[in-house]
């Protein structure tokens, strides 16, 4: 059984993306497909994909700009359309539905937000794509519907903007809070174990074990 990580900086700000497929099913996970949509496509049309999710650790906009038209692609692809829900956590619906309005904060086009929407992810909630799961880890505090995405098998966590190689996301933006993000990293990454890898929303992979030891914020 054989998995494929596919992990870019996509524009405005430098977002990890992720394309995760099973590679004896080609069925695969889009997470935060934040711009460069035509890089996405491309990728996925080059391995064949039939994209079973697209997820989203949250809801700024430099995760989820390129969320249209990777959806549009799946959905009326020739060869293999695809049901490919968007999924969010609900208690981060309320900056999608300002996506605009985040655009402004940073001085960039405002770009309103094309498609809903269509799945609300739950904590410890699995996604399944051919014969792998994703599991939902649920970790309020950069925003209240940040999650994190880990893949048991391998032990792999996408961490988005809550953990970072040496830092931690910001709170500074609503719904933000500074107490919670160190709470969910304590309670909910830091127990899982010490060999981790961690691909965050931004910059350096990194490993529990070395955010544990080395992370000026614990
Ligand atoms: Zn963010
Ligand atoms: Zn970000």
């Amino acid at each position: 059984m054989n998995l494929s990580v596919q992990t870019f900086p996509v524009a405005p700000l430098g977002c990890n993306c992720t394309i995760l497929r099973c590679a004896s099913t080609q069925e695969a996970i889009v997470i935060d497909p934040g711009g460069d949509a035509e890089r996405i496509t491309r990728l996925l049309e080059q391995d064949s994909c039939r994209v079973r999710w697209i997820i989203h650790t949250h809801a700024h906009f430099d995760h989820c700009l390129g969320t249209a038209r990777v959806s549009e692609f799946v959905e009326n692809h020739p060869e293999r359309p695809m049901q490919a829900p968007r999924a969010l956590h609900r208690d981060d619906l309320f900056l999608y539905d300002m996506l605009d309005t985040q655009c402004r904060w940073f001085g960039l086009p405002p770009t309103p937000a094309e498609v809903s929407i269509n799945h609300f992810l739950r904590d410890e909630e699995t996604l399944p794509f051919g014969h792998w799961h994703l599991q939902v880890i649920h970790t309020p505090g950069h925003t209240p519907g940040s999650c994190c995405f880990y893949l048991p098998e391998n032990e792999l966590l996408f961490s988005g903007d809550t953990l970072f190689a040496g830092g931690i996301g910001r709170t500074d933006l609503p719904g933000g809070d500074s107490g919670l993000i160190l709470q969910s990293i304590r309670n909910r990454l830091f127990t899982l174990d010490d060999g981790t890898a961690v691909v965050p929303g931004h910059g350096d992979f990194t490993r529990i074990y070395e955010e544990k030891t080395t992370n000026p914020f614990f």
